[in-house]
């Protein structure tokens, strides 16, 4: 931002005292051919040498006619270019458009020593940016005038006050000025908020990062960060795909992808809080594979891996808008009905019981089928505890009375199994 303020504030002085530069090389085009036209008009009026005649007050003459009073032709120079002319013979003012301030002309003063030097001795034109006459400074052009046999007799002055071209200068440079300081403001308020959002994104980030890091796995990321266009929103959903890598190998079961025991009984448990505090029914179900040791006995662990897959691809995709399901133990899966009531859960069971009935896993030309035992318990007044407690005696039931059934609150233990 500093440099960039910088750099703006530079560019503004430097395009400033440029143009500022040529505006003053302008004027002097001006002074320069304004001296010239004057020049010529003298030589087009009074042709003829330059001659000074008298001894008090001196006359001066042109092509033998007098000048020194003639203020016509500079006058209305000045009064068209708005330049002030002087003429002097030697280095004396003899026709001047300047005037004090009581409106007097200027005649009979010197011309400055260094123009003197550099114009009358050394026969040179020249600009000078600070001539001061009578407290006024200005821009000027010297030239010296010369007879027909070669000899300088005097000077030629063209000059403007430095405050009118100033102040010309100023009214045609301050527009620009203004446009590009409210460029540069609109420049860096745009970077500003550019690099406010770009901050707030890199922090949220960073926070983000920083508790999946210590073990928040259900942190959020602000939606905001996703919403850029740049490295940064990509960084987020690198960090929001680890999030989901990092909470499926923790909460996940890596052989069937259901929850864990442990991230499943969290889930249980805010379950069974929110069917209590929203008054909602819920219904809790143990199932348990039918002889699965069998199957590991009789077509290797395995196959016994690929039936557990089957079976949780079922009830996932069974579970699906009802609630979920999680893997309790090895063949042993629960399954948590939200917002249904018993019977409506045991319905839904029992398609789920034939589905997997009729489901077969092929295994090197095997084909492997099995059922499963349910228990169910219903009732979000309960303990959860109590509720599994129920289930699991259900289950217990229902393996010891045949297998391959669903065992619910109508059909209750009898005699204490
Ligand atoms: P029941 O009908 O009474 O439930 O009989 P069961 O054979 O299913 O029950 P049991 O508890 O005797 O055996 C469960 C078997 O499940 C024992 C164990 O090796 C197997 N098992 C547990 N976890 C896994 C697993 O991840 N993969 C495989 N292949 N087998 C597993
Ligand atoms: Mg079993
Ligand atoms: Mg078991």
């Amino acid at each position: 931002m500093i440099p960039l303020l910088i750099y703006g504030i530079v560019v503004i002085i430097f395009s400033s005292a440029t143009f500022r530069r040529s505006m003053q090389q302008q004027v002097y085009a001006e002074l320069k051919n304004v001296e010239s036209l004057v020049d010529t008009l003298l030589d087009t009026a009074y042709p003829g040498d330059y001659t000074l005649e008298g001894d008090g007050a001196l006359s001066l003459y042109k092509g033998g006619v007098n000048i020194t009073a003639d203020y016509s032709l500079i006058d209305g120079v000045k009064e068209n270019t708005g330049m002030d002319v002087t003429l002097f013979y030697q280095d004396t003012r003899i026709l001047t458009t300047i005037k004090s301030w009581e409106g007097e002309r200027l005649i009979g003063t010197r011309a400055p020593e260094q123009v003197l030097t550099d114009v009358l001795a050394g026969g040179e034109s020249r600009f000078y940016d600070k001539v001061i006459i009578r407290g006024t400074t200005y821009f000027a052009y010297y030239a010296p005038l010369y007879n027909s046999d070669g000899q300088i007799t005097g000077i030629l002055f063209v000059g403007k006050p430095a405050a009118e071209v100033n102040s010309q200068v100023n009214r045609a440079l301050s527009p620009m000025v203004i446009v590009g300081v409210l460029a540069l403001a609109l420049v860096c308020l745009f970077s500003m908020y550019y690099a406010g959002t770009f901050l707030k994104a890199l922090y949220g980030l960073r926070t983000f990062i920083s508790r999946v890091a210590t073990g928040n796995l259900s942190e959020e990321l602000d939606p905001a960060v996703l919403k850029r266009e740049d490295e940064l929103s990509e960084l987020g959903r690198s960090a929001l795909s680890m999030q989901r890598s990092l909470r499926s190998l923790v909460e996940r079961d890596s052989l069937t992808e259901l929850y864990n025991r442990r991230s499943g009984g969290h889930h249980l448990t805010h379950s069974v809080e929110k069917a209590r505090s929203g008054n909602t029914p819920f219904t809790l179900v143990i199932g348990d594979i039918d002889f699965f040791k069998k199957v590991n006995d009789t077509y290797g662990h395995q196959c016994g891996d690929m039936v557990l897959q089957n079976v949780a691809r079922i009830l996932r995709r069974h579970m699906k808008g009802k609630g979920y399901a999680i893997r309790w133990g090895g063949e042993e899966f629960l399954l948590v009905y939200e917002n249904s009531r018993l019977e409506e859960a045991r319905k839904s069971l029992e398609a789920l019981q034939e589905e997997i009935r009729a489901s077969c896993v092929q295994s090197e030309g095997n084909q492997i089928y099995i059922t499963m035992t349910f228990g169910m318990a219903c009732d979000s007044s309960r303990e959860l505890k109590d509720l599994l407690r129920e289930a699991d005696d259900r289950l217990y039931y229902g393996k010891n009375n045949g297998r391959n059934q669903i065992v619910s609150a109508e059909t209750p233990p009898s005699d204490g199994q």
